[in-house]
């Protein structure tokens, strides 16, 4: 691997100006570095100067009635351990939880997860399920962007040169659940997976998929197939139905696209029957 300086800022106006002073391919952003040390290691990236996010005050989670707050550097590991996250949003917890090891999880963070933008990515699936947003700095100020516009494809993303996610707001907290397949827990990704919730204020589900290229996405179709708060068996094979025949569902190299139109069926119905609606 070659040479690199490491700087560790203690403000996002450091980290930013940090930023700025270097060519965009000659500058790297770490946080946990659970995806970024592949990436220097296969040469993937070969930067000059690596700015770690770690002393910067994003460390944070905040509950704001049904709106909760995640600081971009918060560890997975402190969000899985929130004393509300299970109960009030138990599909968040769920995608938590389903990333890798306890001991990735201390070094991991939902920051990294949306840098890195993976098209299996647990967590992405379930905040286009949340109605997510992130909330991002750089040199032109502060903007907003909800999760489906932030997430582009794999390891593309709406970041702009010198920008950093700061946090991520999940604007209700909803029955949920989060649920997917995989071979080997703890070390493989998901083949297939499948995040539903169901939103109080307008009593509509969200349905996103994930688990192949280029990304998790949402399928309103199936949303809409569901109707309100308590589908039937029909509503729910009439969605599983649209899911399994009309997403963008692809084959990769990790599984083909029939194994995976037959996974989305029985995903969706057990999604649909976890998510406990008035338990929040
Ligand atoms: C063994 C192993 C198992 C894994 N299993 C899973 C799994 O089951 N499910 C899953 O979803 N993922 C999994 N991952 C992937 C990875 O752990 C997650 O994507 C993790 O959340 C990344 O967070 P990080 O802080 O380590 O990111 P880093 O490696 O630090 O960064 C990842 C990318 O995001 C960018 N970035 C990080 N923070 C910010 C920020 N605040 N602003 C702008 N850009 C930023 C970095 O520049 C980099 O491009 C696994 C990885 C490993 C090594």
């Amino acid at each position: 691997m070659p040479a690199f300086d490491l700087v560790a800022p203690g403000t996002s106006d450091e980290a930013i100006a940090e930023l700025r002073a270097s060519d965009p391919g000659e500058v790297a952003v770490v946080a946990g570095g659970t995806d970024l040390l592949f990436d220097l290691d296969d040469g993937r990236i070969t930067p000059r100067k690596v700015v770690s996010l770690r002393r910067l005050p994003w460390r944070t989670l905040d509950w704001n009635g049904p709106t909760l707050t995640v600081g971009s550097t918060l560890p997975l590991r402190e969000l899985e351990n929130d004393p509300e996250l299970r109960r009030r949003i138990p599909g968040l917890y769920a995608a938590v939880r389903a990333v890798g090891s306890v001991a990735l999880r201390h070094q991991a963070t939902l920051g990294g997860n949306l840098g890195r933008s993976a098209p299996a990515s647990d967590l992405v699936p379930m905040l286009l399920a949340l109605d997510a947003e992130v909330d991002l700095v750089g040199p032109k100020g502060e903007r907003r962007l909800s999760v489906d516009r932030f997430v582009i494809g794999s390891r593309r993303t709406a970041l702009a040169a010198g920008e950093l996610i700061r946090s991520v707001r999940i604007p209700e907290a909803r029955p949920s659940a989060y649920l997917l397949q995989r071979v080997r827990p703890f070390h493989d990704i998901s083949h297939m997976a499948v995040a539903v919730a169901f939103s109080p204020t307008d009593a509509r589900w969200r349905v996103a998929v994930a688990g192949f290229p280029p990304r998790p996405l949402r399928f309103p179709e199936a949303e809409e197939a569901l109707g309100g708060s308590t589908p039937g068996a029909a509503d729910i094979a009439r969605a599983a139905e649209a899911l399994a025949t009309r997403a963008p569902i692809v084959a990769d190299k990790r599984a083909s696209e029939e194994y995976r139109r037959q996974l989305v069926r029985p995903l969706l119905a057990r999604a649909i029957a976890a998510t406990r609606i008035g338990d929040r």
